[in-house]
């Protein structure tokens, strides 16, 4: 089979690689919608190569059974949980496999198979697209998982400010809205705000060009948004975050990047300003996402701005690598 192997330095190639074996409890999924995520882009342009198949973002159909599989069947729609896990330790009891001892992530959705554990996959009902796979199995579920952690709920009136218009942000505009809130999407990127619009978000801002907090505040129609949703990683939306919300509002840290310290804990304090972190999720919420999605016949598709064939493998890489685009997605057939 094809799959695509990173050889350091943003180079990569298309290589021949043998079919991945399923062994015991775990299946073999033959790919339908692989995508592109940030965290592969980390990897890429690291100057260690990487060997093997990348990709850890995907949707398929079960094609082969390894011993002891016990609920999936050959056939099945699944997505797939991204971090392995042991299954057996206090984490991955919690389902929270990014934080077993023994994790490692499920590589391989850049490749026309992957296996993956049993525990892994969970099942697409016929109603939802093999395109939302991919953001199932990482960016959007993590989003999902920052407002569920906020506390973002229908019945309550909620402004949301998200930074960073990336596939994290571009799904938590989309999560938002259907949680019920208005939402305003803040980037420096012209193409990405454009997806924003696209995606359904209210308001949009390039922070190039114009202040955001003030854009911000202004959306709000008060003093700030109730909910940030910090995706870019950077020093620039990082410090963005205090000033954009109202007293009492909740921020998630979702992003990657910066070591810089730009938050004073001391602008907590009289504010009432709660900040968390929020990485990955437990694989019951990606339960929980997928009927959520289902129920309100939510898709990403929005945010799918590129589709490659596998054959095209290095030129999928450079035009994730440069940004001016949404989600970036290989097509199996
Ligand atoms: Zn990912
Ligand atoms: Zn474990």
């Amino acid at each position: 089979m094809k799959g695509v192997v990173f050889l350091g330095n943003r180079q990569c190639a298309v290589k021949e690689v043998p079919i991945p074996e399923p062994g015991n409890g775990e299946v073999r999924v033959k790919m339908k919608v692989s995508g592109i995520c940030g965290s592969d882009l980390h990897v890429y342009r690291a100057a260690e190569p990487r060997d093997w198949v990348q990709g850890h973002e995907s949707s398929g159909v079960v094609e082969k059974l390894g011993p002891n599989v016990t609920k999936l069947k050959v056939g099945d729609r699944v997505t797939i949980h991204h971090h392995q896990g042991c299954g057996q330790c206090y984490y991955c009891s919690l389902g929270d496999f990014v934080w077993c001892p023994d994790d490692k992530v499920v590589s391989g959705a850049f490749g026309e198979y992957v296996v993956a554990h049993e525990r892994n996959c969970v099942t697409l009902p016929d109603s939802v697209s093999f395109i939302d796979g991919p953001f199932f199995a990482c960016v959007a579920t993590t989003s999902y998982a920052a407002l569920r952690r906020l506390g973002v709920a229908p019945h309550l009136p909620s402004t949301i400010a998200v930074y960073g218009l990336g596939p994290v942000g571009l799904s938590a505009i989309r999560v938002g809205k259907a949680m019920g809130a208005r939402v305003i999407g803040v980037d420096v990127i012209e193409e990405r705000i454009q997806v924003a619009q696209a995606c359904g978000a209210d308001a949009v801002v390039n922070a190039a060009q114009a202040d955001a907090v003030e854009a911000v505040v202004a959306f709000s129609g008060a003093e700030g948004v109730d909910y940030v949703v910090e995706t870019s990683g950077s020093a620039a939306g990082r410090s963005n975050i205090i000033p954009s919300l109202r007293r009492e509002g909740k921020a998630a840290l979702v992003g990657v990047g910066s070591d810089d310290k730009v938050i004073n804990p001391g602008d907590l304090v009289y504010r009432r300003i709660t900040l968390l972190g929020s990485v990955v999720f437990p694989v019951g919420w990606l339960r929980d996402f997928v009927r959520f999605c289902a129920e309100r016949q939510l898709t990403f598709e929005p945010a799918v701005t590129h589709r490659f064939h596998i054959d095209d493998g290095v030129e999928a890489l450079r035009v994730a690598d440069e940004s001016k685009c949404g989600k970036v997605v290989f097509l199996w057939d």
